[in-house]
């Protein structure tokens, strides 16, 4: 049986080697002139590759769709993604929140485990070859790329979503699914800024504001998280800002409100102990200075925009209405959202191929017998943390492994 696999990201690489472990003959196509370049670009090209963690916590760090990835983890764990890597002489190392990168921290290492992988067991990779057209003849999948005609018996698409589409994941996987009749889960930016309306500072631009909270919430719904946030060109960005935009990118925008506690550490009742005590010692001072000891210089004039207190009373003339807006104003920081930045700016592609579409044990369509899908480009996507690249090769496996059971 033949097979053809539509790009070489890691879910069509995965599919590729698993496919051809089993001794299917497989042809790998990829547009790039080489295989993974968005891998290259991955955990700031250092390629956070996995989660060493169980399936379980894998699934609860995914956010779109996670029951329908139970088989595919089975069929291909985090455990197992290790194991490969070793096998094929990567050393790998564990770092904060169980994340996996190759300890060379370069990216490249784990692209070339990959295709050194794939061209062992008989591969052939076919670089600069864009699928541009599919059609079904006489049971086999006629495909049209940029310099051959392929017809097979078994077809992959793992073409990635849309994001950083100059990486060659321009979203061409849902048209071609579109045209054979599946339909497309609306493709929203995961992982991205946060777009704010207010006008940031620019001294503020790319200053880290560790430990704080963001709190998000709509009518129904609402949501807190704890971490490191960034602001950046009129953006939120950072770690915890990129987790909420995923929560947030399919709710209405009108209803959602933010706001950032800048004190989470403390309640009411204990940041009120801790301006009381430093007021006491500061009676003689303004309130400017007072605010110099609880934040950043450079963000007073932007905290006082929405803390109407003036500056240059002293403190010890500060009324309790006025340290009660204070506090208010410091645990209820207020920004107003704006939506998430384009989507080939986002991390990920949040929706794609609709999952009811494909059969979760074996990632086949439901609608066209012999075509799968793989990685991105199905309606899955996952928290940061390695979870995405370990969701890629794991459908990307189950591929491999099906069509391999069907010989
Ligand atoms: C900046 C950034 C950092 C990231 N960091 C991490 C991280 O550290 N850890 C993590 O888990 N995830 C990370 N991700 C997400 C992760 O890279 C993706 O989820 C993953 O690469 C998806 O794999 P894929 O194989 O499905 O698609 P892709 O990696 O997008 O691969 C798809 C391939 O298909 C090819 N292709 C597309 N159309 C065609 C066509 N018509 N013909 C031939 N070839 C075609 C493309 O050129 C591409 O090579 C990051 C993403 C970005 C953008």
């Amino acid at each position: 049986m033949k097979t053809l696999i539509i790009g070489a990201g890691p879910a069509g690489l995965s599919a590729a080697y698993h496919s051809a472990c089993e001794g299917n003959e497989v042809i790998l196509i990829e547009r790039n002139e080489k295989a993974g370049r968005k891998l290259y670009i991955t955990g700031k090209g250092r390629c956070n590759v996995t989660n060493n963690c169980n399936n379980e916590d894998i699934i609860k760090n995914v956010i779109s769709n996670p029951k329908f990835l139970y088989s595919s983890l089975s069929s291909f764990s985090s455990k197992d993604t290790i194991e490969y890597f070793e096998t094929h002489n990567v050393k790998l190392v564990t770092e904060r929140g169980n994340r996996v990168f190759p300890a060379s921290y370069h990216a490249s290492d784990i692209t070339k485990a990959l295709v050194e992988g794939c061209l062992e067991k008989g591969v052939k990779i076919i670089y600069r070859e864009k699928a541009n057209k599919i059609t079904l003849v006489n049971g086999l999948f006629e495909v049209i790329a940029s310099e051959n005609r392929y017809l097979v018996d078994n077809l992959v698409i793992a073409t990635g979503g849309l994001s950083y589409p100059t990486t060659g994941s321009t979203g061409d996987g849902y048209k071609f699914a579109k045209e054979f009749g599946h339909t497309i889960c609306e493709l929203v930016p995961g992982l991205s800024a946060i777009k704010l309306k207010e006008n940031i500072p620019y001294k503020l631009n790319k200053m880290l504001f560790k430990n704080v909270k963001i709190i998000v919430n709509d009518e129904k719904w609402k949501h807190e998280e704890f971490g490191d946030i960034m602001f950046d060109s009129n953006t939120l960005d950072g770690p915890i800002s990129l987790t909420v935009s995923s929560l947030i990118n399919r709710r209405k925008k009108e209803n959602i409100h933010l706001e950032l506690d800048l004190k989470p550490a403390l309640d009411e009742e204990k940041l009120d102990d801790r301006l009381l005590r430093e007021i006491s010692k500061n009676a003689s001072h303004n309130i400017f200075y007072l605010l110099k000891q609880i934040m950043p210089i450079d963000f007073i004039p932007w905290f006082l925009e929405k803390c109407p207190l003036d500056s240059y009373k002293k403190c010890g003339d500060m009324s309790v209405s006025e340290r009660k807006t204070l506090i208010r104003t410091i645990k209820h920081f207020p920004l107003t959202y704006d939506g998430l930045v384009d989507i080939k700016r986002a991390i990920v592609t949040s929706g794609g191929i609709n999952v009811k579409e494909i059969n979760a044990k074996t990632m086949e369509s439901k609608i066209v017998p012999n075509l799968y899908f793989a990685g991105e480009v199905i309606d899955v996507d996952a928290l940061t943390g390695g979870f995405n690249i370990q969701i890629a090769l794991s459908t990307g496996a189950l591929v491999g492994k099906t069509i391999k059971s069907k010989i």
